[in-house]
């Protein structure tokens, strides 16, 4: 990280800089202080911890604070400019002015219905599938998705609905399997900082759908990106899901407050999954549309058919009315906001 001070820091100011990194970055030798056309720069090597360029940012005497050493690829390199990320297939652009929306069932169960919830849910204006075939589940007796199988159906509906696909890969070495059907390869909550998946992920071409850790700190999402970038994969999206807090009201607590703060940061694209943050059917509207008002470029929603028949997440999965409801108010709410869907 590079704090650059101003010509006119007087010399208590750029005293107190100085403490509060070497305090920070917990060895005084990992911060250099460089002559800069008059003023000084503050260069703080990467440490074992990540340091947030905000604490310098508002300090007086401070100009302009550069790069997280942690994650420099997925820093705000390009000075508040979104990085677009496409698919392939689908032609899906995330990151632009259109707001995405990826909705279906939690896990793929079987063709029909996934045919049947993919027409329904790219009528109502979805442009990616969702559906697990390797599914993450706390409990070994729960349904673990259809494996292969189901990546088998996924790619057969993909072709016959005409919709991209998102799906997660949960072992680094079925990535490639993976990849050969999914147009986004979701690497899942509890995977974030599965580095080895994570590294996987960044040496095959499809973006990534990161979601975020269910206690990660916005510095270590960041990081976990990094991963995937650093191997030569810039296209990544960030997914928040949920995370951990003493709330007991729902599954997981949305933490909208991370999206302004992410797009502050990073240039990469940010989604919003209300399904898993609430783990409650009637939650997924509401916090849907906060995800939007709060600047948001996507959704990942789980719908289906027939919700009681739901293999996974039945009681935070919504029907394809109550989809189709919710993205006309997405509507209505994105041409206030001057946002298309
Ligand atoms: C999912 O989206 O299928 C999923 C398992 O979500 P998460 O990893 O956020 O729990
Ligand atoms: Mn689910």
């Amino acid at each position: 990280m590079r704090i650059f001070l101003s010509r006119e820091a007087t010399s208590a100011q750029v005293s107190r800089v100085l403490k509060s990194a070497r305090d920070l970055a917990g060895d005084p030798s990992l911060v250099t202080v460089l002559p800069d056309d008059g003023a000084l720069v503050v260069d703080v090597a990467p440490c074992g911890h990540a340091l947030d360029p905000g604490l310098f940012r508002s300090m007086p005497g401070v100009e302009a604070v550069e790069g997280e050493d942690l994650y420099r690829l997925a820093s705000d390199a390009q000075g508040g400019q979104t990085r677009t990320v496409e698919t392939g297939y689908g032609g899906v652009v995330f990151g632009a002015d259109r707001f995405v929306v990826m909705a279906g069932p939690c896990a793929v169960e079987n063709e029909a219905d996934l045919l049947e919830i993919a027409i329904q849910v790219k009528r109502a204006g979805a442009t990616v599938l969702r559906g697990g075939a390797f599914k993450p589940r706390t409990s070994p007796y729960c349904f673990q998705g259809l494996g292969e199988e189901g990546l088998r159906m996924l790619a057969r509906v993909r072709e016959k609905a005409g919709i991209a696909v998102v799906t997660e890969a949960m072992d680094p070495a079925l990535v490639p399997m993976v990849s050969d059907v999914a147009d986004i390869v979701q690497i899942g909550s509890r995977n974030m900082q599965n580095f080895p998946l994570l590294k996987a992920a960044g040496r095959q071409p499809k973006p990534v759908l990161l979601k975020r850790g269910m206690s990660a700190t916005l510095e270590e999402w960041l990081a976990a990106a990094e991963y995937v970038m650093a191997e030569g994969n810039p296209n990544v999206i960030l997914c928040e899901r949920g995370i951990r807090t003493f709330s007991r009201h729902s599954r997981h607590t949305l933490d909208i407050g991370v999206i302004p703060a992410l797009r502050e940061r990073t240039s990469l694209p940010v989604v919003v999954d209300p399904s898993h943050a609430t783990g409650v059917r009637t939650r997924v509207a509401p916090m849907a549309k906060a995800a939007i008002a709060a600047g948001a470029h996507g959704l990942l929603i789980e719908v289906h058919i027939d919700v009681a028949r739901a293999a996974s997440d039945g009681f935070q999965t919504i029907t394809v009315e109550e989809f189709g409801r919710l993205m006309d108010d997405l509507r209505a709410l994105g041409s206030v906001l001057g946002v298309s869907i």
